[in-house]
């Protein structure tokens, strides 16, 4: 098998001198490292650290987040994003409460049976949970094995991933080899980020980018995602003390969700539901965004002089609102929002 220089024991000392206070550290079970690795991706430390431990205390195991509904697993995730991830965590505990006793098992093929579990958070449970010898790459180790290594292809292609999870995998010591998976995450957290602050890296010795001054060039990546933008004109319409909400469709991004009517801009703007209602006024528009998405949602308060009811749509109570899960977007304008 191919070497490849390594410098091991500075990346250790210095991760175990250096690193962070998490609460899912104290304690890495494999619940523990599962619930937050899934909330970390695509979301800041700073961000799922408070949800992190909503969760925890609200879900203390696996089998408690089985017995909770989807709707109760949505709420506590409720401005985080990515719902499928939430909807996943909990499809997962259900097949582990049924086929492995509500545990998480230690051993890679069963893992892979487990909903939501990809490469990298089967890998980090692996490592940081069973303290088995697994790599895990995520975008961190991506940017330092890439410079480290002074990887000049598109980290995008899989050929490119192959490789670099290959790597991971060869500079595993025998010896604890989860604290040198921890610390490549730690290290392109806090040192090896967009901006390389090489001067405060254990690894620049060995450091083929540093030693070029290539690093900030590093990981090369191809195609940029493209944004697309949305403009939707949304309905919030009250009659005596309820709302009208619709739940995300299955298979949607905002699949369970709450949301108000709305329509996208580019269609004429016009009440969209064949009952009389009167407009009350403009609300403040508000801005999100998820996924590749920049949306704009520019909301009207309306007063529905019946309750028709109206075919996948609900009229929920405003003493209601607050056990629904909404998407972020419209969660905002249901907090801005008071009905005269
Ligand atoms: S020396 Fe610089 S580029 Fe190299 S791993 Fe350290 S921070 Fe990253």
């Amino acid at each position: 098998m191919q070497k490849f220089p390594f410098e091991t024991e500075s990346l250790k000392k210095w991760f175990l001198q250096q690193a962070r206070q998490l609460p899912w550290r104290g304690n890495p079970t494999p619940y523990a490292v599962w619930v937050s690795e899934v909330m970390l991706q695509q979301t800041q430390v700073a961000v799922v650290k408070d949800y992190y431990l909503r969760w925890m205390a609200r879900f203390p195991t696996i089998q408690a987040l089985a017995d909770a509904s989807l709707d109760q697993v949505l709420k506590m995730w409720e401005g985080l994003g990515y719902y499928s991830r939430a909807r996943n965590l909990h499809a997962a505990a259900r097949f582990l409460v049924e086929r492995h006793g509500g545990q998480l098992p230690s051993d890679r093929d069963a893992l892979l049976e487990v909903k939501g579990l990809g490469p990298y958070t089967i890998g980090a449970i692996l490592s940081f949970a069973f303290h088995k010898r697994a790599a895990a790459v995520d975008g961190n180790v991506i940017r330092v094995l890439s410079r480290y290594f002074a990887i000049q292809e598109d980290v995008q292609k899989t050929t490119t991933l192959k490789t670099i999870w290959k790597i991971a995998e060869t500079i595993l010591p025998e010896s604890e080899p989860w604290v040198v998976v921890e610390g490549l995450i730690e290290l392109g957290a806090s040192v090896c980020k967009r901006q390389a602050q090489c001067w405060e890296c254990p690894l620049q010795n060995g450091c083929l980018s540093f030693s070029q001054g290539i690093q900030d060039e590093l990981p090369k990546k191809g195609k940029k995602m493209e944004i697309t933008v949305l403009c939707r004109d949304v309905f919030v319409i009250e009659h005596q003390g309820s709302l009208l909400l619709k739940k995300g469709d299955q298979g949607k991004v905002m699949a369970d969700l709450y949301e108000f009517p709305y329509i996208e801009r580019k269609l004429q703007k016009r009440f969209p539901f064949d009952f009389d209602a009167c407009k009350v006024k403009d609300l403040p528009q508000v801005d999100h965004s998820f996924t590749r998405y920049r949306v704009k949602l520019h909301p009207t308060l309306w007063r529905a002089v019946e309750k028709m009811e109206i075919p996948d749509h609900e009229w929920i109570s405003l003493s209601d609102m607050d056990q629904r899960p909404f998407s972020s977007g419209h969660k905002k304008i249901l907090k801005g929002l008071q009905v005269p």
